[in-house]
């Protein structure tokens, strides 16, 4: 017997023990695994004049023996080679998942069984053994995969009269918790497939014994057995909006998609014109585990008439909506087309496109509509957003920047800049923001008391990108982004500002020794009306802010910046007289003061001090005198 790959067995423990609870998915993912294998043979046969299969025969049977508790799924679709039922089945193609797990044990194993999909090992939760038989096409030798949980498998040669894959499994007896009965109940089965299964477009058949009036009697009734097919075939996407159940959207969603949560939004759209195209979109309601890694690959998949052509085509999404899950069919596109090619495909391009603006627009209504939901959506995908407008130099800043959304002190919400600009006054001219790691910790920024004091609203910026993608708008409805932690914010009347230089003349002198004494670590000091109640602060000049010194130097690259910093003194706060006295009677203590008010001035910034024991010691030093 062969051991399953490590985290495979670790993943049948789950399965098994079933910490998903909802069993009855397992027939929805052999289903869907029969018809994608079905899928690959029939476009096999579309570009390759070697196969030949008759479309009329592709099907997926389904048989029960009741008295020996077996449900069979078969398919005629490509099968598998010795190898591949190896890889395929013997280890679970994407254990990155798993590696991630064990990164973050704290998440619930439901999580991850979600981000696998749950796929074949589904079937060991409602079977004791599972038998498969497959063979691939074009080959003349079958082989026999079984199992009977965590322990392995066998693989073994045996014999099989047509290409395809045939599933047995056993199913267990019934507890006190569960009927597994049920999985061997034509009535069951029949109405498991309407629910999960009715839009694939093969064939589901069945033997179906019904109760029928007997030939030639009235009154007298007979079990008739009759294979029947059990799904309608239409594929959900072509089918008509005002009939489909949300459960539908939901579960096609999970399976074709492996996410163990319904979407937060469904797209569906048809369109009729110079290239015509249904798609049908979902916008996750949450953030895949690997989404902001490199390893996510965005795309929808790609149908020309109900035949996949490709299973993740990225040219149809923007990067920046590439959280969006979903496919696109259109009869337009030639079966036969290379993935080169269609890059350059114009019917191609002019679909992307339309989904892009479709997608926006649902956002953007979102928005308008249901904004608990958009919140919803924005925290798990609003970074991506804000990159799109802060990637490709702002290229496509004008389509996403009503989409963002920013902490406001007025509000104490998350608003627009639309929001922001109509609450401002006729003729303000400046949008205002601060930043910092949090809402609070921005909240007790020495210059943004002032500014609300003022009667301004501010925006808080708590995520690295956020002020690079203010830089990149640079403006806003013809209003400027202005930082409050930056220079000179003009809120002054002529005459504060009039005495506010002279004031700092009078004090050039003070203010160069205590240049001196910061070892010019700093441009200049002066005298501010920018603050309220605290003692100091630090502004920074020119086009590098403090905050962006901040997360340039903590990349992992040699790149070091440094903001030009400047530190502030408010002059109508008790320090700024003593100062001026020290300055006058004792130069050793005034540097010491210097040195303790620059390190304040650090720390409220969320900077580090350089030199925190002589710091500490000054501190002490003034604390026992
Ligand atoms: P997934 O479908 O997510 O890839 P599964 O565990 O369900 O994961 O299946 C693993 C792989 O086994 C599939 O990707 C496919 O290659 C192969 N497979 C499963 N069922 C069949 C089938 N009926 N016919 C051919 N190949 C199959």
């Amino acid at each position: 017997m062969k051991q399953f790959k490590a985290e495979s067995k670790r993943l049948l423990d789950l399965m098994i023990n079933s910490i998903y609870t909802n069993k009855e998915i397992f027939l929805r993912e052999l289903i869907s695994n029969a018809s994608d294998a079905i899928d690959k043979l029939y476009y096999n046969s579309l570009t390759d004049k070697k196969i030949k299969v008759n479309k009329k025969d592709l099907c997926i049977k389904l048989n029960i023996d009741k008295d020996n508790r077996l449900l069979t799924i078969s398919d005629n679709g490509i099968g598998m080679t010795k190898e591949e039922l190896e890889n395929n089945l013997g280890m679970i193609a994407n254990s990155g998942s798993l590696k991630f797990k064990e990164e973050n044990e704290s998440k619930k194993d439901i999580d991850i069984i979600g981000q696998f999909g749950v796929g074949f090992y589904s079937s060991f939760m409602v079977s004791d053994k599972v038998e498969v038989v497959t063979k691939a096409y074009g080959t003349d030798k079958a082989y026999k995969w079984t199992s009977k949980g965590v322990e392995g498998y066998n693989i073994t040669e045996t014999s099989k009269d047509d290409y395809g894959t045939t599933i047995t499994l056993k199913i267990k007896e019934d507890s006190d918790e569960f009927t597994y009965s049920d999985f061997i109940d034509s009535y069951t089965i029949e109405s498991l497939v309407k629910k999960y299964s009715d839009y694939i477009r093969y064939p589901i058949k069945m033997n179906v014994t019904r109760r029928e009036l007997k030939k030639g009697s009235d009154n007298e009734y007979e079990d008739v057995t009759k294979e029947e097919i059990l799904n309608s075939m239409i594929p959900l996407w072509k089918k008509n909006k005002s009939k489909i159940k949300e459960e539908e959207y939901n579960s096609f969603y999970q399976s074709k998609f492996y996410d163990y949560q319904d979407p937060l939004k469904v797209i569906h759209t048809s369109v009729e014109g110079m290239t015509s195209y249904k798609s049908l979109l979902f916008i996750p309601s949450h953030a895949p585990y690997d989404y902001y890694s490199k390893e996510y690959e965005k795309g929808l998949a790609l149908y020309s008439n109900g035949v996949l052509i490709m299973d993740k085509c990225s040219d149809l999404l923007p990067d920046y909506f590439g959280f969006v899950k979903g496919l696109v069919d259109s009869d337009d596109l030639s079966l036969n087309i290379s993935r080169e090619m269609l890059q350059q495909d114009r019917q191609l391009k002019l679909i992307a496109s339309n989904i892009e603006k479709k997608i926006k627009n649902e956002l953007a209504d979102m928005l308008k509509s249901d904004r608990d939901l958009y919140e919803k959506f924005f925290k798990e995908f609003g970074m991506q957003l804000k990159m799109g407008i802060y990637n490709d130099y702002g290229m496509h800043k004008d389509e996403l920047q009503d989409l963002i959304l920013f902490h406001s002190s007025k509000e104490g919400k998350l608003i627009t800049f639309k929001e922001y600009v109509s609450g401002m006054n006729k003729d303000d001219e400046n949008i205002y923001y601060a930043c910092g790691e949090t809402i609070d910790k921005i909240d007790m920024l020495p210059q943004v008391e002032k500014i609300k004091d003022k009667g301004y609203n501010i925006l808080y910026l708590t995520e690295y990108i956020d002020e690079f993608v203010i830089k990149t708008l640079m403006q806003y409805d013809g209003k400027n982004f202005i930082n409050v932690c930056e220079n000179d914010l003009n809120l002054d009347s002529e005459e504060e500002k009039e005495s506010l230089k002279k004031l700092n003349e009078d004090n050039k002198d003070m203010f160069n020794l205590m240049k001196e004494n910061l070892n010019n670590e700093v441009a200049d000091v002066r005298f501010t009306h920018r603050l309220k109640n605290h003692p100091v602060c630090l502004v920074s000049e020119g086009p590098v802010s403090i905050e962006m010194q901040k997360v340039i130097n903590a990349m992992p690259t040699d790149e070091n910046i440094n903001a030009k910093i400047i530190l502030e003194i408010n002059d109508s706060h008790p320090i700024a007289d003593k100062l001026k006295k020290l300055y006058k009677e004792d130069k050793e203590k005034f540097e010491s003061y210097t040195k303790i008010l620059y390190s304040q001035a650090r720390l409220i910034e969320g900077l580090s001090i350089d030199n925190p024991t002589e710091v500490s010691n000054l501190i002490c030093e003034l604390l026992s005198k």
